[in-house]
């Protein structure tokens, strides 16, 4: 056979041509396969969204005790959609909404008593 670069005589099952060095025609360049690149995609499934519900509820359970029981609540069920996310928070927030609530409700029992006992305590001048 001839190499197709230079046409000199090569030898039929020479890899190249002797003469120039090109790789002769054998499809010996059969483009390997491509190394499949195990296109391992991670899937961002755990797009970490956060039970918005819950913070707020735990962060109103301080200031105003009733808004962060309802907001509680809201994330306990936002928390079931979520495969639990924020469910601790959102549980924290009703226990100390309700605690605060408590407490509110035992202090404006105090002071009622306390004034009523203090009202009870005026003498009467008239
Ligand atoms: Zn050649």
């Amino acid at each position: 056979m001839f190499c197709p670069k230079c046409g000199s005589v090569v030898d039929e099952n020479a890899p190249f041509c002797p003469n120039c060095g090109a790789a002769l025609g054998q499809p010996q360049a059969q483009q390997q396969q491509q190394q499949q690149q195990p296109t391992v995609i991670y899937q961002q499934t755990t797009q970490q969204q956060s039970n918005i519900f819950a913070i707020l509820g735990l962060v109103f359970a301080f200031i105003f005790p009733i808004v962060g029981l309802v907001l509680s609540i809201i994330g306990l069920n936002k928390a079931k959609e979520m495969n639990g996310e924020g469910h601790g928070l959102a549980l924290a927030g009703l226990v100390v909404s309700i605690v605060e609530m408590v407490i509110v409700l035992i202090a404006v029992i105090c002071v009622v008593a306390l004034g009523a006992a203090a009202i009870s305590n005026i003498p009467t001048y008239y």
